[in-house]
């Protein structure tokens, strides 16, 4: 297999240094940029198949850098950030962040973070029409039709259109006003408590575990239980 290319855009020399050394001993093609604007240099010259983005940047802030790299064309993002700050993280995925790290963070957890991205990118994305199986779960977006555990599940077409947003990409995060904007076509920041509503319908139907919180962010579907 070809070897993945990762950018680190980092501009704490410590931290990029044993990122790069980590990820390099993994197997990777590594290279590093140490502020914004050579961030998106780096990622229009090396085209990586990965991006490990600090938030905190001299020049362009990590959340500027991932809304220019990602204008090009859709690469996974990986976003550290020192900062606790719950509008940020909902912002970085907002502005198509991946996943995110909070420093100070175990390499380990970091190259486990790298590789499941990557696995998740090189798989094909589940066409919208085609039914979904997830486990014990299956959503068929033709007939608006849910089965959970070989049992019919009525959902309202919210209900439907939020379930079937999720499922299409199990595991991955979307925060309150990706899912306004995306499921009921609102703009930033109109009733995020709509979401948890919904949400709170859709676990009383399926069960709570179906639907993760990530604590401050959002919601993403677990498959794990089913
Ligand atoms: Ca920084």
């Amino acid at each position: 297999m070809e070897q993945r290319r990762i950018a680190v855009i980092e501009d704490e020399p410590s931290i990029a240094a044993s990122v790069a050394a980590r990820l390099r001993a993994e197997g990777f093609e590594v290279e590093l940029a140490a502020d914004g604007p050579g961030g998106v240099e780096l990622c229009r010259r090396f085209r990586p198949d990965l991006v490990v983005l600090d938030l905190m940047l001299p020049g362009l802030d990590g959340l500027e850098v991932c809304r220019r790299i990602q204008r090009d064309r859709h690469v996974p993002v990986l976003m550290l950030t020192a900062r606790d700050s719950e509008a940020d993280l909902e912002v970085g995925l907002a502005v198509g962040a991946d996943d995110y790290m909070s420093k100070p963070f175990s390499p380990r957890e970091l190259v486990a973070r790298v590789r499941a991205l990557l696995r998740r990118a090189e798989r094909p994305p589940a066409s919208e029409d085609e039914p979904l199986r997830l486990g014990s779960l299956s959503i068929d977006a033709a007939t608006r039709r849910v089965r959970a555990s070989g049992r019919d599940v009525h959902l309202t077409p919210t209900e439907f259109a939020l379930l079937h947003k999720l499922a299409l990409t199990p595991h991955v995060v979307f925060g309150r006003r990706r899912l306004l904007e995306e499921v009921w076509g609102y703009r930033v920041g109109a009733g995020e408590r709509t979401v948890d509503s919904h949400v709170r319908a859709l676990r009383r139907k399926l069960g709570t575990d179906v639907i993760r919180t990530v604590h401050g962010i959002g919601y993403a579907l677990d498959t794990t239980t089913l």
